[in-house]
């Protein structure tokens, strides 16, 4: 039986990004709030995802700065990668975000449950025999990494991104398995360090989801850094060698490695923890949700890796906002998932918002659709920087009933992950390129590039050749 000190206007299981989101808006708009985590405050996110690999990514940049340093004048020796060293750097900048994350729940009032939660009915979520009564139920609880058929992770030579965050060593070759967000920005990370990488991608190109010519972009500096990809093969097994892994592909090619790095994706977690009993539909083990992420459950959302949308952080973040929102009767706006910021921080990074060309020419009919690319060399602050790359913009134009706006924004090249902000401010304020083109950006700026590039689909171009 419930007891009345456990029943709560929300119940979320798991705090990670989009359980913790939940609490703290719900916290915020009054409502009183259960937040039930088996592991630490911050899930996939904080301790074993973005945050992790961002600071392994900028040890990465410090060891290409130093290798390169001559180019630019400064003499500097790179004496080696002290792993050890990267670990502690990485980890304390997690352990300061981890308290600060704590620090939140508690000035929030938030009750935090620590332990492994099971819906045990439509309302309730039992931890260690007590049973938290919610008149809300969020579910929150994230994802986990997938292998394949018959791929065993044995977290010694072939390892998960779990264990990658872990290594002691830098390992002197890897096979990378997925040629996605994750798998792209480990191969840049571990070629940095001075490791031999070799990417193995299923599908035709790179950073798939992305627009194919961002695709194309990384593909060219990654094979100008030595980073070695096979993409459009399948793999089909790997065996043990004496002194690591042999991968072997649908192609023939086999590729010879000390470690095996599998980032094939991930696979949400709701296996045994009591959803379909409680009647919330499933499919593929992914929560299925409305607009609102209401589950086919009444009072009962799911937000975040859990279900079917981008696995991001801050779509959890959004997701978790939107819910307590929800719940507190607020009316809020249902996530546009097309105007959601994508980032690869590999080097270099690759960032987007809004329709790749393919999908605009699929959803507006490829006659409406114009595109532009800004060379990055004519960027002042590109060329200081040394790095290479494009902006380029997606147009819509004579769509009946729309106005002629930019509707995907696509980039490559170092740093401008940090220009998404802008990005998304064109996309989801449906911004002309002549709306643009009336900003001025600071001289010199990487976002200076985004000005050029829609004065120049403007019609009143700048630094542009033609
Ligand atoms: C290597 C890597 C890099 C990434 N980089 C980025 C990035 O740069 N930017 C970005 O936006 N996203 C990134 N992501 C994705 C991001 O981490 C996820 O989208 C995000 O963490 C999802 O949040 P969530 O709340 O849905 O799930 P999670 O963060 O997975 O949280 C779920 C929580 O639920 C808990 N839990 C599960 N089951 C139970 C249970 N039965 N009882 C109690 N607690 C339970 C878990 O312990 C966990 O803490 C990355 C992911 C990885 C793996």
């Amino acid at each position: 039986m419930a007891e009345a000190g456990n029943v709560f206007d929300v119940v979320i299981l798991g705090g990670g990004s989009g359980g913790y989101a939940c609490a703290f808006r719900a916290a915020d708009l009054g409502l009183n709030v259960a937040l039930i985590e088996k592991a630490e405050v911050g899930g996939t996110c904080l301790h074993r995802g973005c945050i992790p690999t961002k600071a392994l990514l900028h040890a990465a940049e410090v060891a290409d700065l130093s290798r390169e340093s001559a180019s630019f004048g400064v003499n500097t020796i790179l004496n080696g990668i002290d792993m050890p060293g990267v670990n502690k750097y990485k980890d304390g900048v997690v352990a300061g975000l981890y308290k600060g994350l704590q620090g939140i729940v508690k000035a929030r009032k938030i009750t935090f449950v620590a332990g492994e939660g099971v819906l045990s009915a439509p309302n309730q979520v039992t931890v260690n025999g007590e049973v938290y009564t919610g008149r809300n139920v969020v579910l929150a609880t994230g994802s986990a990494p997938k292998s394949l058929p018959g791929l065993q992770i044995d977290g010694q030579r072939i390892i998960s991104s779990d264990h990658a965050l872990k290594l002691d060593r830098v390992p002197a070759s890897v096979v990378v398995l997925g040629g996605g967000v994750i798998g792209c920005e480990f191969a840049s990370v571990y070629k940095s360090f001075g490791a031999e990488v070799t990417i193995v991608e299923f599908l035709p190109h790179l950073v798939p989801l992305e627009d194919e010519n961002s695709s194309k972009l990384l593909e060219r500096a990654f094979r100008r850094r030595g980073i070695k990809f096979e993409i459009d093969n399948g793999f089909t097994g790997v065996d043990y060698t004496d002194t690591g892994v042999r991968v072997h592909t649908a192609k023939g090619k086999d590729f010879d490695a000390e470690l095996l790095l599998v980032a094939v994706g991930r696979g949400p977690v709701s296996a045994g923890l009591g959803f379909e009993q409680a009647g919330v539909q499933t499919d593929r083990g992914y929560v299925k949700v409305n607009e609102y992420c209401q589950t086919s459950v009444q009072n009962v959302y799911a937000v975040g890796d859990l279900i079917p949308t981008l696995q991001l952080a801050h779509v959890g973040f959004a997701e978790g906002i939107l819910v307590a929102e929800h719940i507190a009767g607020l009316n809020p706006r249902p996530v546009d998932y097309d105007g959601v910021p994508r980032v690869t921080y590999s080097n270099p990074e690759v960032a987007s918002c809004g329709l790749t060309e393919a999908r605009a020419a699929e959803k507006f009919g490829a006659e409406h659709v114009k595109t532009l690319s800004y060379n990055l060399a004519g960027n002042g602050k590109s060329k200081i920087l040394k790095t290479q790359g494009e902006v380029k913009l997606v147009q819509i134009q004579g769509v009946a009933g729309e106005d002629d706006r930019v509707v995907g924004i696509h980039m490559v090249g170092d740093r401008v992950g940090e220009l998404v902000a802008e990005a998304q401010l064109i996309y989801n304020w449906d911004a002309t390129p002549l709306d643009v083109a009336q900003f001025i950006h600071a001289h010199p700026t990487q976002g200076e590039a985004l000005g050029e590039a829609h004065l120049a689909l403007a019609g009143k171009p700048l630094h542009v050749h033609d």
